[in-house]
């Protein structure tokens, strides 16, 4: 599912006194199957502009479109709800959405509501608890009982219970340790990689922009400024420091570059890691 976005712009409570513009022009073209990650700076806009992406907030200047759909200030409820059937949102710290007793009726919950068969919901249910790398015996838990990285895993699995076409991750691995971090990070590369899924994550760390995604979206004080490759958009050191976006010196990151570039990182101008 191709995703767009053209000149849109978007401001919380309008015609409020609290009204507050949080995107000016936001451009941005996402192919299917694309792993897209978009960076910028607390407060230029990426959490908003990933509301548009399944419908959470309609644009109140410009289009958004999604596949067929498009959305613009006069798109109807019901279309909205049409495409979070097919784009998932994991948000920050989304276990803190868990609320059912077991694990697996947690992860039924979304199938249910959209009139899945029970059985179908539950074997699919099952299937995400075995993809996700949680023991067969979580099923019947309550997902309260689970560590927090485990907590973490039912979320997600309680987002891909729809079989979303389009998974966007906002900071998804918020919060964990280096390696559950890491086992995330791997888990949506794979599902990527394998299923297909367009997959557009927030984040604010550079290392995993440059290690997964194809194609890289920055934004700064609600604009789209650049957009490009990894190689395009850390190969431009300079602009990107224009944006408060310094480049990590970490060893992980100048090996995954360098790979990217085929040459020693080291020529480009890297700036202190924030
Ligand atoms: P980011 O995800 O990049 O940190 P956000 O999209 O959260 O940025 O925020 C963009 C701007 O919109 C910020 O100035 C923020 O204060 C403002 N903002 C975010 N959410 C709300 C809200 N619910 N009501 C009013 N302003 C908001």
């Amino acid at each position: 599912m191709d995703i767009s976005l053209q000149q849109v712009g978007y401001s919380y409570a309008k015609g409020t006194p609290f009204e507050k513009k949080a995107l000016y022009v936001v451009n941005a073209s996402i192919k299917s199957g694309s792993y897209t990650a978009v960076i910028g700076h607390t407060g230029s806009g990426k959490s908003t502009l990933l509301l548009h992406l399944n419908g959470l907030l309609k644009p109140t200047e410009g289009v958004v479109r999604i596949g067929d759909v498009s959305i613009t200030s006069d798109t109807k409820a019901k279309e909205l709800k049409m495409i979070r059937r097919h784009v998932g949102i994991v948000f920050q710290f989304p276990e803190h959405q868990l609320f059912e007793e077991t694990v697996e009726k947690d992860i039924m919950f979304g199938p249910l509501n959209f009139g899945i068969p029970e059985e179908e919901a539950r074997q699919r249910a099952h299937e995400l608890i075995r993809l996700l790398g949680l023991p067969e015996d979580v099923a019947q838990k309550s997902p309260f009982d689970l560590s927090g990285g485990q907590m973490r895993r039912v979320a997600i699995a309680g987002v891909l219970a729809f079989k979303p076409s389009v998974l966007i991750l906002d900071e998804p691995t918020a919060g964990l340790d280096p390696r559950g971090r890491k086992e995330i990070m791997e888990l949506f590369n794979k599902l990527h990689n394998e299923e297909g899924l367009t997959t557009i994550l927030v984040t604010h760390s550079m290392e995993d922009a440059a290690r997964y995604a194809d194609q890289i979206l920055v934004m700064h004080e609600g604009r789209s400024v650049m957009a490009g490759t990894p190689e395009e958009v850390f190969g431009n050191a300079e602009q990107l420091k224009s944006f408060r976006l310094g480049l990590p010196r970490s060893v992980a990151f100048q090996r995954d570059v360098e790979k990217l570039f085929g040459k020693q990182f080291g020529t480009l101008a890297l700036t202190e890691e924030q």
